[in-house]
């Protein structure tokens, strides 16, 4: 039996509770059991908590898409990792990763260089693999493109500017925040804009346009994306939380596009070249994961309101789940 964090009824907070008393999974053939020490928190917990997304777990579950630690064992036919192994993992299931332990399909857990913590190991799945699959894969970004990361503050923010400089490109974040700012800066981006500033966008649309724009707001922000871009400038819907109303002719003159993104739609190949490309990011030193804050088990439904009710993001939240 082992502790995690149950949600047995969709709804609020208040319907995460630890549970002593939970099955450790059994493992595939194709599986890694991993005693997990940290897990990330996402914005899509908390969809799925309330029961807002389209595809819903089935319940009891465990929240939980990231997590970093230890292997303890490994199917049959498991060849890329070991027990003892660090690794960190993505796309963990219906039994998620606020648990002690958590059963994940090979192609979804990686080794975590000694270079990181497994705090930072459990900052990487989601943030990371959606910043690249929204650069590379969705915008086809390339060295030297102007790169604007609408909402860089949080953790997909945050990685998306580590990865964009990484590849070459000029890189204008936005945060809500001085120490916002001041983080987007820190890793990397060539300039910064408050996004709660009036006059930001009078500012923003004073400098050359951009190439990409990375989206974290669509709602408030997709209308005025449309003027930010160059011709065939390509605009990637990352996250969006409400409706929006946009004025198309705005793509026409400049043939620019929109385009959303869904991570958890990747696939197979497009899923390992990402996964190779943030290993090897480690490996080369410029994936270096921003934690926020440190939740334990017990505060995990409190990560889940603090980050949909920021007052201003600085990086990635995690809970502690075991030393
Ligand atoms: P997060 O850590 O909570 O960050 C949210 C970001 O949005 C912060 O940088 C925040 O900046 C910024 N923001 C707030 N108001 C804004 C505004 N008016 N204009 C522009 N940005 C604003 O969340 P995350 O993990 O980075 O995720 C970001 C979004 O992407 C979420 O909506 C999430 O659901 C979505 N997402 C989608 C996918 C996918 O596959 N499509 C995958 C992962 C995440 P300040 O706090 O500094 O104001």
């Amino acid at each position: 039996m082992m502790r995690a964090v149950l949600v047995r009824q969709f709804g609020g907070i208040d319907q995460m509770k630890v549970a002593t008393d939970v099955t450790i999974p059994t493992l595939g053939d194709k599986q890694v059991l991993i005693k997990v020490l940290y897990s990330g928190v996402n914005p899509v917990d908390t969809y799925l908590r309330s029961g807002q997304y389209s595809k819903l777990p089935n319940l009891p579950y465990v929240p939980g898409k990231d997590a970093a630690g230890i292997v303890h064992s490994t199917g049959s036919l498991v060849s890329k990792v070991k027990p003892g192994d660090r690794v960190f993992a993505c796309q963990t299931g219906q039994m998620g990763s606020l648990a002690e332990y958590v059963a994940v399909n090979e192609e979804n857990a990686f080794p975590l260089d000694d270079k990181l913590s497994f705090e930072q190991g459990a900052a990487i799945g989601i943030p990371y693999f959606t910043a690249y699959r929204a650069l590379f894969q969705k915008a086809k970004a390339k060295s030297g493109d102007r790169v604007l990361i609408h909402g860089a503050s949080g953790a997909v923010g945050l990685a998306a500017v580590q990865i964009a400089k990484a590849n070459g490109m000029h890189v204008t974040g936005t945060a809500g925040t001085q120490e916002g700012l001041d983080l987007v800066r820190t890793a990397g981006a060539d300039a910064v804009y408050n996004h709660k500033e009036k006059a930001y966008l009078k500012k923003l649309q004073n400098e050359e346009l951009f190439d990409v724009i990375l989206e974290m707001l669509a709602n408030v922000n997709l209308g005025n994306d449309l003027k930010l871009m160059k011709r065939h400038g390509r605009t990637i819907v990352v996250g969006s939380r409400g409706t929006v109303t946009v004025d198309p002719r705005e793509l026409m003159g400049n043939e620019s596009s929109v385009t959303g993104v869904a991570l958890l739609t990747a696939s197979p190949d497009e899923w390992s070249e990402i996964a190779a490309a943030i290993v090897d990011g480690i490996m080369a030193g410029w994936v270096k994961p921003i934690v926020d804050k440190v939740y334990s088990m017990e505060e995990a439904g409190q990560a889940h309101h603090d980050i949909i009710h920021s007052k201003g993001a600085k990086g990635k939240l995690i809970v502690k789940i075991q030393d």
